[in-house]
């Protein structure tokens, strides 16, 4: 077996396709050495021997030590030198490197093949005793700390003192003899931890370095990592082994990171920083402020320090000789690490950089126009839940921030203002022109006007599907939701927490897309729909094939929906329109009758706001698919509280508040989510569901005249759990129907069809698709009834369960495919068998997540119905998920 490729002068064993047996960085620097860029003569230790490594007890395979001694050798020929040659020493670096980049494994031991003999031929062949005992030094420290796990800190601690004694600030100011001085003591330090010498002999220090970078793998903070980003074990770590260039020979060396273009904006510009006389962990220490690379950086930048191209034009015109041949032959930006060496770059690594959302967008896209790739990879290269970044006000990123308490980050972007504890304030702080934050233990339906009047909402209970989650999503504004460690005295009018009290009237900040609590007025910036984001929606537009459509009731939702680029509305949620206004008295008025009769005379009452309401919504929507759901919650919701509340209904009724109050006891439920909710009100109060029809039929003929366009509204029946429940609902949309064509004298177009979210629904789906002649997975409901765990309480275990690793994701944000997504599977596949070309689309949560996006894709689905602020990131995972 070939455990061991070589790469250096022009050619390489491997390539950039070999990523797996290579690592990430060895395949990169096989690549540019075939690409004929200068590279220093190294080799790389595949991971199949980690692998190897770990199957056999901790050994090697018995031909790995020959294929290393081989491969050095060959680097000693590329080099004219020989490792441990005490006249002509070799020196290499040892760098790990798997597939992906990993945090947490040992790095990098530079200089190895020094010792107290090849010490002194360094000193002679560079001319510069210093600069070889520095290296020495440095060589201890660092081989110290990764391989014999003795702590930086006891060198550190000599070194100090040692520079206070002398009076010396900096590294720079230490001699050679002060340096050889000091690796007496580092040696000392080491005898001491060890019982031994440091190994003087390069072979065991080479072979000690190889077998830590292979027990890295499995250190503890690589477990981790690995745990929190899927990367299997099973993967391993290559090792790179790479002739030493010296970035510390003096003035005319350097060392340096760059990007080939902006991470942060996107900027096609070369952009980085360098140090000069140094090595790569000084860069990286922060101990010197490193330098700029181009003249214009430094400018920007204001800095004093010269930049790359002003002090080492040379060395500057070969990096972007090289940038430009990376990124044309990568086709993307890349981040790469260099070394000078008495003014000669050798290049030390690429890869891919890590960038913004802002920069992603931009390079995509510009890359795409530059030709380099095609309008699909552009689509591809641009992670979908990044742009919600872009699509509200964001915290400064160089703003401070006193982190008060933080909580789910449950509806992204900042907002800032006066606290204000309930949905009144929030009001009259709007009305006085006023910004304010609600914060709420939890909100209902009633703090719809509240939550509207705010500029973002806090909760302290609730997880990322509560009420408060889903409608500030749903309205675009920030929310952080369960911050549970804050505690409200509504009675005073403050929250605590950590000790500190904020009265109402004192300025937050929430940062939703971190779910931070910040105190004070924290710098923020507008988002910029730039002609890059346009673009690139359109190539993701043409490349996907679901439709996007979006949860909306009010016309304000509506109109961003559609300036979102959303193809309709699969969620229209009527009872989110009853608080609206004075509405309320009446639907409490319907809730509370104590008959039919007196239902009907509060649903008169409520018949023209709703007609209003989707005359409006199928105006704005003009031509596109809506989908209007019947009442939904359990009346519950709806009670008034109040003795005002209370009163108010009774006047309207002409009842007492006595009989009332009986009333609201009698309706009270235990278990809310599974009593009277749904379809079931239309069962037993079939006049709620005559008006709601009425109305969205009369709307539909009205808007139709108006607008010429045809209006085909679709009905929806929530919670169904049996074609029965259906059928009857049903009887009574189209008895309907039929009797505003007739009244009207128009011809409406319209479908009937059901929500999926019962369990039981998704079993039958068979049947009940005999009915329905579309499926809309409500999959909120359905996670909720098919893991048994209440979406609005679930907080306080979920976050435990997912960093337990017992569940992967929170079911509620991305789609549960195996248990929830099977439903859905099985659902669908049952639905079309009855009826072939059955239109099926989700209306949960999910249909944001890209993920759940992606398995919709999968599942053939026909459209995914999201918040109006996910419809960016819904059309490009949607195109993803088809490319
Ligand atoms: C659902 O259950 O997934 C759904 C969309 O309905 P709601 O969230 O209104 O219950
Ligand atoms: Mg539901």
């Amino acid at each position: 077996t070939k455990w061991v490729y070589t790469f250096g002068d022009g050619q390489a064993e491997g390539e950039a396709g070999m990523r797996n047996l290579l690592g990430g960085k060895g395949a990169n620097l096989a690549e540019m050495s075939n690409l004929g860029l200068p590279v220093p003569p190294g080799f790389t230790i595949t991971t199949e021997v980690c692998t190897y490594y770990y199957d056999h007890g901790q050994s090697y395979p018995p031909e790995l030590e020959g294929q290393v001694r081989a491969a050095l050798d060959t680097v000693g020929r590329l080099t004219g030198r020989a490792f441990g040659d005490p006249a002509n020493p070799l020196l290499v670096s040892v760098r790990s490197g798997a597939r992906a980049s990993m945090p947490g494994m040992m790095d990098t031991v530079l200089n190895l093949g020094l010792n107290d003999g090849t010490v002194e031929a360094l000193a002679r062949a560079a001319g510069d005793e210093r600069f070889a005992y520095d290296s020495y030094r440095r060589f201890i420290t660092m081989y110290s700390n990764v391989v014999l796990e003795i702590d930086h800190h006891h060198f550190e601690e000599v070194l100090d003192g040692y520079k206070d004694r002398k009076g010396y600030t900096l590294d720079t100011d230490l001699t050679a003899a002060d340096w050889k001085t000091l690796i007496g003591q580092y040696k000392g330090i080491v005898e001491r931890h060890l019982g031994r010498p440091f190994p003087q002999d390069p072979q065991e220090q080479l072979w000690g370095a190889i077998g830590a970078v292979f027990g890295s793998w499995m250190n503890n903070r690589a477990i981790k990592y690995r745990e929190l980003h899927a990367i299997p074990a099973s993967w391993g770590t290559a090792v790179n082994v790479q002739a030493m260039v010296f970035g510390n020979m003096g003035e005319t060396s350097a060392t340096g990171v760059a990007f080939t273009r902006n991470p942060s904006t996107g900027e096609s510009e070369l952009y980085g920083e360098f140090l000069i006389n140094a090595q790569g962990e000084d860069v990286v220490a922060g101990i010197r402020t490193p330098q700029d690379i181009t003249e214009r950086a430094r400018i920007a930048a204001g800095s004093t320090k010269p930049s790359m191209e002003a002090e080492m034009p040379e060395a500057y015109g070969e990096l972007v000789r090289i940038y430009g041949i990376l990124e044309r032959h990568y086709r993307d930006m890349q981040d790469m690490e260099f070394t000078i060496e008495a003014g000669k770059l050798w290049m030390l690594q690429t890869r891919s950089g890590k960038r913004t959302a802002k920069a992603a967008l931009r390079i995509a896209v510009e890359l795409a126009s530059e030709g380099l790739i095609s309008e699909a990879e552009a689509v591809g290269r641009v992670d979908p839940a990044s742009l919600d970044q872009l699509l509200h006000p964001t915290i400064d990123p160089k703003a401070d921030r006193t982190i008060l308490a933080t909580g789910l980050p449950a509806s992204p972007g900042a907002a800032a203002g006066e606290v204000v504890f309930n949905s009144e304030d929030a009001e009259a702080a709007r009305k006085a022109g006023r910004k304010c934050i609600l914060v709420r233990i939890e909100t209902s339906p009633e703090d719809i006007h509240g939550m509207h009047a705010a500029e973002g909402i806090l909760t302290t209970r609730g997880g990322m599907t509560s009420h408060a989650a889903v409608v500030a999503r749903g309205m675009g504004k920030p929310c952080v939701s369960g911050a549970g460690t804050i505690r409200i005295d509504y009675a005073n009018q403050t929250m605590t927490v950590g000790g500190r009290t904020v009265a109402k009237g004192e300025i937050l900040t929430i940062d939703g897309s971190m779910g931070q609590v910040l105190l004070g007025q924290v710098k923020m910036q507008e988002p910029e729909l730039s002609g890059e984001f346009a673009t690139l929606m359109g190539w993701a537009d043409k490349a996907r094939r679901m439709k996007i459509r979006a949860n909306a009731e009010t016309p304000l939702d509506a109109r961003t929906a559609r300036t979102f680029g959303a193809e309709g509305i699969g969620l229209c949620r009527t009872e989110h329109m009853f608080f609206e206004g004075d509405r309320i008295v009446a639907v409490r008025e319907m809730i509370l009758a104590e008959d039919e009769a007196g239902r009907r005379t509060a649903l008169a009452k409520l018949l023209p706001y709703q007609r209003a309401d989707f005359v409006e919504l199928f105006t704005i929507m003009s031509g596109l698919p809506v989908t209007i759901r019947l009442l939904d919650p359990p009346l519950h919701e709806f009670l008034p509280h109040t003795e005002e509340e209370i009163a108010e209904v009774a006047g309207a009724m002409g009842t007492s508040a006595e009989k009332l109050k009986r009333r609201a006891q009698e309706l009270h439920e235990f278990n809310p989510m599974l009593g009277f909710r749904g379809c079931r009100l239309a069962i037993l109060y079939p006049e709620i569901a005559e008006m709601q029809a009425r109305a969205i039929f009369e709307a539909a003929a009205e808007a139709a005249k108006a607008t010429g366009a045809p209006v085909t509204p679709e009905v929806m029946v929530p919670l169904v759990m049996t074609k029965a429940e259906l059928d009857l609902v049903k009887a009574r949309i189209d008895a309907m129907a039929q009797a505003v064509m007739t009244e009207t004298g128009t011809q409406i177009e319209y479908q009937v069809g059901t929500m999926i979210e019962l369990p039981r629904a998704a079993l039958r789906a068979g049947d009940i698709a005999e009915s329905a002649e579309f499926f809309s997975f409500g999959t909120n409901d359905l996670t909720q009834t098919t893991l048994g765990i209440s979406r609005d309480d679930a907080a306080s275990f979920l976050g435990p369960y997912v960093q337990k690793g017992i569940i992967e994701a929170d079911p509620f944000v991305t789609l549960d495919q195996e248990g929830v997504g099977e439903l859905v599977s099985l659902a669908a596949e049952r639905g079309r068998r009855t009826r072939n070309g059955i239109k099926l689309g989700i209306c949960g949560e999910h249909g944001g997540d890209p993920a759940s996006i992606r398995f919709c894709q999968s599942l053939g689905l026909d459209y995914v119905s999201c918040s109006p602020y996910r419809v960016p990131i819904a059309r490009l995972a949607a195109a993803q998920a088809a490319i």
